[in-house]
């Protein structure tokens, strides 16, 4: 039996790490590498009698996060305890939400090779991270800094067919969080992490087949290539005939394949009920529409209004949204220059490729989008041709000087006046006699020949076109 008989079903849950300052029920701070068990108090490490106060930042960046996710609200959503032993788990139970979540029923779209792709999220819902275990030879020691700090988990049904639409839709909710400003995407450090379950059934079968989860995954990398390979370890298990168990797996980047974790646990297992220590969670009309006005132009919306407005290629605009400092950077190098076009070319080719060399986010570039669109202006003046304006772009990227100032401290300034352009191409036709002979009777490449030596002794400043022009008219045509 083929594999192409096979039909992969992919859904992720994703835990984001809400930014706030403080955790979600206790005024410890959330902030990263302080002193082991330095952020902690009563409530979070589960003594006795301390009770549980909701954060409420935690709410407004659910609500946020739930409206860009096209969820609908829950106006009354309850937390619960979910019932399970581990050692980084102080209280033994976990406080989220389970049958009543803050946010239900949404979507999220996104561009895969230029196909609109569309995955329906299921929930989204708040609950508090445990602690970590460190396993140190033959013990283990437990660091409660983490307990306690608040992550909305969101679920997606099993709407993807392949590991690359997975990585994809994983990569479009991290972006979505960012332009909320509400996490801050780092799947190293665990602030984002992705849980994969993954199944496979005949192509046709409406039923499902059974699912495995593969847990900690750190990058969008090894998330496409952990789910390749539970696609292809289960269709030899299928065709083998070997039943595929529910169980949590792991992925090791370093021999590429999963392997087993744990059996998977049902919910019923966790002996959920309603948090007694929490009321339920109301949240308003108002807001929810105050939530939903403070939503940014999220990424798919900008990407096909820049298409749209500035007649730029789809394509490009995605790229161009990717980060919403880098969208913000293109419009205003855009509304400087006028030239649209020209800007989006500028900042997906220079710009990037010198961001990228120095390991430098958009919003510490050297030269402002100001400048930018200020260098563009000038190529559109005619004031510099646009291989000059890349020596220019370096200089203003190493000096921070702005594009009018290179152009007259360097005297870069294009030669556009005829007679200097006549000047230099009598000189060099005075140097080349025979190659001029040879153009008149017939050799017609040599024309690339005369307009090489004219930008040379130019330095790169004649404007090309007059030279191309002029040298037509001196050298006449070239006669077979
Ligand atoms: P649990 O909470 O026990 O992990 P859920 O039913 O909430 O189970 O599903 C968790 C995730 O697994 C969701 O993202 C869902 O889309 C995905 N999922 C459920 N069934 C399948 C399946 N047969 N194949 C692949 N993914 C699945
Ligand atoms: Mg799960
Ligand atoms: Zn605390």
């Amino acid at each position: 039996m083929l594999s192409s008989e096979f039909e992969p079903v992919i859904g992720l849950e994703i835990h984001a790490q809400l930014l706030t300052k403080s955790k979600l029920f206790c005024s410890c701070t959330t902030q990263f590498g302080l002193g082991d068990n330095e952020n902690t108090c009563p409530v979070c490490m589960g003594m006795p009698g301390a009770l549980p106060v909701l954060n409420e930042q935690v709410v407004t960046f659910s609500l946020k996060t739930g409206l860009a996710l096209n969820c609908k609200i829950r106006e009354t959503s309850v937390f619960s305890r979910k019932q399970y032993f581990y050692p980084d788990l102080p209280k033994g139970y976990q406080i989220s939400q389970y049958d009543k979540p803050i946010c239900e029923n949404g979507f999220v779209e996104y561009f895969l090779d230029g196909e609109k792709k569309h995955v329906r999220i299921d929930r989204a819902h708040i609950e508090e991270d445990a602690g970590k275990s460190i396993h140190n030879g033959d013990h283990t020691l437990i660091n409660l800094n983490r307990a306690g700090v608040p992550l909305l988990e969101i679920v997606s049904a099993p709407d993807m067919r392949s590991a690359q639409e997975a990585a994809e839709y994983a990569r479009t909710v991290r972006q979505i969080l960012l332009y909320l400003e509400v996490n801050d995407g780092n799947l190293e450090e665990g602030s984002f992490r992705c849980d994969c379950n993954v199944s496979v059934r005949r192509r046709g079968a409406e039923k499902y087949g059974t699912r495995t989860e593969i847990k900690n995954i750190n990058s969008f990398r090894f998330i496409e290539k952990a789910i390749e390979y539970e696609i292809q370890r289960q269709i030899d298990c299928v065709i083998s005939g070997e039943k595929i168990v529910q169980e949590t797996r792991l992925y090791d980047p370093d021999k590429n394949r999963t392997f087993t974790m744990r059996s998977k646990e049902e919910a019923h297992d966790y002996r959920y009920f309603p948090e007694p220590d929490l009321l339920p969670l109301k949240v308003s009309e108002r807001q929810i529409s105050t939530a939903r006005e403070s939503l940014p132009e999220l990424p798919i919306a900008r990407a096909t209004r820049f298409a749209e407005q500035y007649k730029i290629p789809t394509g490009d605009a995605v790229v161009l949204t990717s980060e919403m400092s880098l969208a913000n950077y293109f419009e205003e190098a855009a509304k400087v220059s006028q030239n649209p076009k020209a800007s989006g070319n500028w900042v997906m080719t220079e710009l990037m490729r010198e961001l990228n060399n120095a390991q430098k986010k958009v919003s510490n570039s050297p030269i402002s989008a100001y400048n930018l669109g200020q260098l563009i202006l000038e190529i559109d003046k005619g004031t510099i041709s646009g291989k000059i304006a890349k020596n220019v772009f370096l200089e203003m990227w190493s000096t921070q000087k702005d594009p009018a100032r290179i152009i007259k401290e360097k005297g870069l300034v294009q030669i556009s006046d005829n007679s200097a352009i006549e000047k230099m191409i009598d000189e060099i036709i005075a140097a080349n006699l025979s190659q001029v002979e040879q153009y008149r009777s017939g050799k017609e490449k040599l024309f690339g020949f005369f307009v090489g030596q004219i930008m040379k002794i130019s330095k790169g400043q004649a404007n090309p076109e007059l030279v191309n022009e002029l040298l037509k008219a001196k050298l006449g045509t070239s006669a077979k």
